[in-house]
């Protein structure tokens, strides 16, 4: 194991500095709260992250979870994250204080949990998942359900968890078939079963709060008919003892990754002895979902953003140490009487670090991007302003869940390759980092799905009204970036890639207005590519911009090494990924229709 998982200065440099944390806190909403206070909860929890997750990290790889008698048989460490982290206040900080939260700004959260996921990233689900669940009971649920069940989540009593998935019904939530009969005392009878149900059941707390996709019988076909129901494991009585409320677990699936946290198979009612209450209306259950759901794709990013940087640390700790072949000289030549030498001094070594490196601050700035601008659609004082920010959120969504994950993969890949065959073996954790990264860019909706997201709905919606505010942004940056006498090239090859992004989406947007929606989104994927790339060139130059303002007014309390590194690194990003866009874009405006389901069919066998 590394000694290091992330480094606070870098989180409080893009928390602060870039993403301006005081600009939220300036809000009414937050007075409570000052700078000092925020200090001292991210310092909490990282010095719980050191203590209680990240010794513990490799030890739940080894001894996974398992289904024994019955029972999901989990490491003893997850009471710790729900219990302790629970007091400390992970799973209630950003919920508002008349529902018993901490009413912390949603960007300090982000920052806390984002320690807890590159400490370990097998344990923060546990929580993460019951205060979407909290929260969305506090949300949408009447009186009754917020006092019966969110007291207990919130202080991590008791977990929460989202049970959409059906062995038939996945990406095709329209497709699930558990039912909800009503009942005279206003319950309803459920019936079904659930797949990969994370966190679903384990020894270490009372009760399991599960929110359940279902639908009454009766209701319409497709999404308009599914309605959400809390579920317990056990009900509670007038006496407030629990009784079973028949929830079987069935199982907990085997992985690759994240073997530490338990993915379990629940069976609803097969003794016809399951009650659940429903969540405001019938039939808008799914629409009441997306409010955890939304924050879970967030989290999900937030999580492959921890592992990215804590997989960086990993293989620089090596590479610092390991010596390997000789430098060579200006001619190619190298003098094999010298000293070996540390393999950081090989081109290519240094190019994989500053890969990683990149792609976890990148994913590290776009969580907190997208956090801010969740706390301001709640908390800007004008009503266009939360609109404004809320369009911001709703694009940045998908994009925040598969950035980070998709290429986290590609940066842990670069991880392993530094540590050369060492990568591959056991001893060393990186391979660890790689396996459990696999996961983010599949659960919460895939890549292809958020893609379909991105593309689809989030970049044509309001007659483009949200990508016409990420414009704005882009223009502010650009402005600012084009007074820097050195960033000026860097601010003309964004704007052309700018340019080119409109292109690319007026040529993809005419398939759509022509109706021939499969043509229109057939590529998504490659668009959620090419536009976070270009998204991420963004935040780069806006770091960049800000890092020469800094170096020049000399006030900011980073150093000129650091701030000179930050420049750096997008430098990195504009030549090696930024121009990934122009191969993604000739593809992308290529009218030849190869993967739809017509003509020849190339996968027939
Ligand atoms: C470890 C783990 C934890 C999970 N935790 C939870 C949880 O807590 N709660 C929960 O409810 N679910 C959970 N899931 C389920 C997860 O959300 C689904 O696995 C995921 O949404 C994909 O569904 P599926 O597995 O049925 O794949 P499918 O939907 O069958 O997809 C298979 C492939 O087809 C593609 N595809 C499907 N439909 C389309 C389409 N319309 N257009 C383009 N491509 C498409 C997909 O992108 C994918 O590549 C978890 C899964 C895992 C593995």
């Amino acid at each position: 194991m590394a000694n290091k998982y992330f480094d606070a200065k870098t989180l409080g440099f893009y928390l602060k500095y870039i993403n301006n944390l005081s600009e939220v806190m300036s809000k009414p909403y937050y007075a409570d709260h000052d700078m000092e206070s925020m200090d001292m909860f991210i310092q909490s929890v990282n010095d719980f992250a050191d203590k209680e997750l990240f010794p513990y990290f490799q030890e739940m790889d080894e001894q996974p979870c398992h289904f024994k008698d019955g029972k999901i048989v989990v490491h003893p460490q997850v009471e710790k994250i729900m219990k302790q982290g629970g007091e400390l206040g992970i799973i209630a900080a950003s919920v508002p204080f008349e529902e018993g939260g901490l009413q912390m700004p949603y960007m300090v959260y982000t920052a806390a949990t984002f320690i807890l996921d590159a400490a370990n990233n097998h344990l923060p689900g546990y929580a993460g998942l019951t205060l979407g669940a909290a929260d969305l009971i506090l949300n949408f649920g009447d009186e009754d359900l917020k006092t019966t069940y969110t007291p207990n989540m919130l202080a991590g009593e008791w977990a929460g968890t989202m049970c959409l998935t059906e062995p038939q019904a996945g990406s095709s939530l329209s497709d699930i078939t558990t039912s909800a009969k009503p009942n005279d005392d206003g319950s309803y009878n459920i019936k079904g079963q659930k797949i990969f149900i994370s966190g679903g059941d384990h020894e270490y707390l009372d009760n399991f709060v599960h929110l359940v996709l279902a639908r009454v019988e009766g209701a319409p076909v497709g999404t308009k008919g599914i309605s959400l129901f809390v579920v317990p494991k056990n009900r509670i009585e007038d006496d407030n003892s629990l009784i079973s409320n028949d929830v079987q677990t069935a199982g907990d699936f085997q992985k690759l990754g994240q073997r530490g946290y338990c993915t379990t198979h629940l069976i609803f009612g097969e003794k016809d002895n399951c009650k659940g209450w429903i969540v405001g209306q019938e039939n808008k259950g799914l629409k009441y979902m997306f409010l955890m759901m939304n924050a879970a794709r967030i989290a999900v990013g937030r999580g492959a953003a921890g592992i990215v940087s804590a997989g960086y640390f990993a293989s620089l700790e090596y590479a610092n140490e390991r010596k390997q072949g000789r430098k060579l000289n200006d001619q190619g030549k190298k003098n094999s009487a010298e000293e070996q030498t540390l393999i950081t001094n090989h081109p290519d070594v240094r190019r994989m670090l500053m890969h990683q490196k990149t792609i976890a601050e990148g994913s590290l700035n776009l969580i907190l991007l997208t956090s801010k601008y969740a706390d301001l659609s709640k908390t800007a004082e004008e009503v266009e302003e939360r609109e404004r920010y809320k369009l911001l959120l709703e694009l940045l969504t998908p994009i925040t869940k598969t950035y980070p994950s998709e290429m986290g993969l590609q940066a842990i890949s670069n991880g392993v390759q530094v540590l050369g065959g060492y990568g591959f073996c056991s001893e060393y954790i990186l391979q660890q980092y790689y396996r459990d990264i696999r996961i983010f860019s599949i659960y919460e909706g895939t890549t292809g799905i958020q893609s379909l997201d991105l593309l689809g709905r989030k970049v044509l919606m309001q007659n483009g009204a949200a990508l016409s505010h990420l414009m704005n942004e882009f223009n502010v940056t650009l402005k600012a970036a084009k007074t820097q006498n050195s960033l000026v090239a860097y601010a003309d090859k964004l704007e052309s890639k700018i340019q080119l992004a409109q292109k690319v989406i007026g040529h993809l947007a005419g398939f759509a207005q022509q109706g021939a929606f499969l043509k229109f989104t057939a590529d998504a994927n490659l668009f959620m590519e090419f536009f976070s790339h270009i998204l991420l060139g963004w935040m780069w130059l806006d770091t960049a911009s800000k890092a020469c303002k800094a170096l020049e007014s000399n006030d900011s309390g980073y150093s000129q090494e650091f701030l000179e590194s930050k420049i750096k690194l997008m430098q990195f990003f504009f030549k090696y990924e930024l121009s990934k866009t122009s191969s993604l874009a000739e593809s992308l405006m290529d009218d030849k229709t190869i993967t739809l389901p017509t003509g020849v069919d190339a996968i027939a066998d």
